[in-house]
């Protein structure tokens, strides 16, 4: 692999190792909440860490952060290592934050006894009114003086369900002048009676985020707490809440920020992709235009190619917008080397090739892939009545129309030249016939002058006896503005594009029929398909990945 400038994650690490941390010592997360399916964004991060685990042949655990349970499913569980596993990581341990729910209430209880923490039961308004502002030091709470004793007793009938939500919050005591807000006094655990998808009714207190996430990390040792930048803030509450529990013969876990990455023309957050779903804008969260990585997977993405995207995005400390196209041609790339050329009509009109004899059949040599390094050939058939796109015929067109016209050759691709002769119309003058002769000697690779000769175009085609009749969906982006969440003032639904989907009826060459789910070819002159979960052996469905090049009206 090829040698490239260490990133600042990898600095730090890097000047950690120097400063005496042991080389077995290094450890990673990745640590999804189950709430959604991932997305291009998690594929960052998943690439970061487990990258870091290679490059350091360190350990990295999967860890679902799993404290909410009002918005957590083992569906989602389910989802999100079949992607990571798909993207072809491999995690040492999988874990679960709701693993530590025991310990985390013993910790907690902990706090309490030395005074650190207390249980407050006024409501989630007045605490927020009495946290003042960054200029403004707030309102210590009435309760914050209660009693070892009653507090314990309280945080006890907590766990054990004796009160409604809301009652009660467990908070630390920290400071209420601090100038990080996120020290003034944070809640701890707040009361929830509801069943968690692995610890059921066990639980009727559940840990909040910065509570529950270092000291997770700690208890896995992980040694670098990778997060977005949003947790820039969190890291000295993440620092406050490791002393009250740290040890210093174990690793002392380190929390560092990277940047968010966003992608052009949709949006990249579990939250808004569960409206896209529940709101019926796409079929599922593996709808092919959704960014998530089970969308882009039936796409026809690889994991490949948005590996290849993570890795030249690479990781930054400052939010931008990357554009969509530098995913595209992450995938073009990759598929131009994998993907077998096949031809296919989307939009057909009949050729008659008037002096080839009817009943007449040919299989002719078809090159798999010309960016193969042994060459390797499948047969087409030929015949006297094919398909070709209607947009490659004009029946009089300027210099610059190198397809099919009157009076002039083209190459039909893989097969002989031929030249348009006349035309058939229905009573609306659209054509329904192109009347065509061919030239006999001049097929391809037959090695005979006439096939060498020079013709400006090469169409590709299908012979009408033998073509297959397929479904193909055709895919726009999903939104029209390049960033659908970034306008304060509307919603990101209103910039849905209406013409995201297309569904047309093609002609392909009989070598498809065979083709199963995830198979991915180039349809020449056309892009790259790949077969989709909804094909059946009497339907076969298609899904465009994307075009051969960028078309995009920018
Ligand atoms: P979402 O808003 O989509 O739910 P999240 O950050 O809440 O995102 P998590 O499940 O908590 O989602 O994310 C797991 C990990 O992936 C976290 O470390 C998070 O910071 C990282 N991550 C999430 N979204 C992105 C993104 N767009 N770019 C880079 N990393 C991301
Ligand atoms: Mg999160
Ligand atoms: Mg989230």
């Amino acid at each position: 692999s090829e040698e490239r400038s260490l990133n600042f994650i990898e600095h730090i690490i890097e000047d950690d190792l120097k400063a005496g941390v042991k080389k077995d010592q290094l450890r990673f997360r990745f640590p999804p909440e189950p709430n959604g399916y991932l997305h291009i964004g998690h594929a960052s991060s998943i690439c970061l860490n487990f990258g870091l685990g290679n490059r350091y042949n360190a350990p990295v655990n999967l860890r679902f952060d799993d404290t909410n349970p009002t918005k957590e499913e083992q569906e989602y569980v389910d989802a999100i290592k079949r992607d990571v596993e798909w993207l072809g990581f491999e995690w040492d341990r999988e874990c679960y934050a709701s693993d530590y729910f025991q310990q985390l209430y013993d910790w907690a209880v902990t706090l309490i006894k030395k005074g650190k923490a207390y249980v407050d039961s006024q409501n989630s308004e007045t605490i927020a009114e009495q946290k003042g502002s960054p200029t403004k030091p707030g309102t210590p709470s009435p309760y914050r003086d209660r009693s070892v004793a009653e507090n314990l007793e309280i945080f006890e009938g907590m766990k054990n369900g004796e009160f409604e939500e809301g009652a009660h919050v467990l908070r630390a005591k920290i400071d209420m002048s601090s100038t990080n807000m996120l020290m003034r006094d944070p809640v701890m655990y707040r009361i929830l009676n509801k069943a968690h998808h692995r610890t059921g009714n066990d639980w009727h207190i559940y840990p909040m985020y910065d509570w529950a996430h270092g000291e997770s990390d700690y208890i896995e040792q992980v040694s670098h707490s990778l997060c977005t930048l949003e947790f820039l803030p969190h890291r000295e509450l993440y620092d406050w809440f490791l002393d009250q529990v740290y040890d210093k013969n174990k690793v002392r876990s380190k929390q560092r920020e990277f940047a968010r990455r966003n992608l052009s023309h949709t949006v990249v957050s579990k939250r808004k992709l569960l409206r896209l779903v529940e709101e019926g804008v796409v079929s599922g969260w593996d709808d092919p235009r959704m960014p998530t990585i089970s969308g882009l997977r039936r796409r026809g993405y690889t994991p490949d190619s948005i590996k290849k995207f993570a890795d030249t995005i690479g990781i930054a400390k400052r939010e931008n917008l990357i554009d969509v196209s530098l995913l595209e041609f992450c995938i073009r790339e990759d598929l131009n080397k994998k993907a077998n050329r096949v031809m296919a009509v989307l939009d057909p009109v009949k050729v008659i090739i008037t002096n080839y004899p009817e009943g007449k059949e040919e299989w002719l040599d078809a090159e798999n892939n010309p960016e193969e390094e042994v060459m390797t050939y499948r047969k087409v058939p030929f015949s006297r009545e094919i398909y070709i796109e209607r947009e490659d015929f004009k029946e009089e067109a300027n210099r610059k129309f190198f397809r099919l016209t009157l009076g002039k050759e083209v190459r039909l691709k893989n097969a002989y030249i031929i030249k348009g002769e006349s035309v058939v119309k229905d009573e609306n003058g659209n054509i329904t016939e192109i009347y065509c002769t061919y030239d006999e000697d001049s097929r391809s690779g037959s090695g005979t002058e006439a096939s060498m000769r020079k013709v400006k175009g090469t169409l590709h085609w299908v012979s009408v006896a033998h073509a297959r009749e397929v479904e193909v969906r055709i895919y726009d982006r999903l939104f029209t503005d390049p960033e659908p969440d970034g306008h304060e003032d509307k919603d990101f639904l209103e910039f849905i594009n209406p013409e995201s989907l297309k569904i047309v009826k093609g002609f392909a060459e009989p070598s498809l029929a065979e083709s199963k789910p995830g198979e991915q070819f180039q349809f020449q002159r056309l892009g790259y398909f790949c077969v989709d979960k909804d094909a059946t052996e009497e339907n076969i469905v298609f899904n465009k990945t994307v075009g051969l090049r960028d078309t995009w009206a920018k």
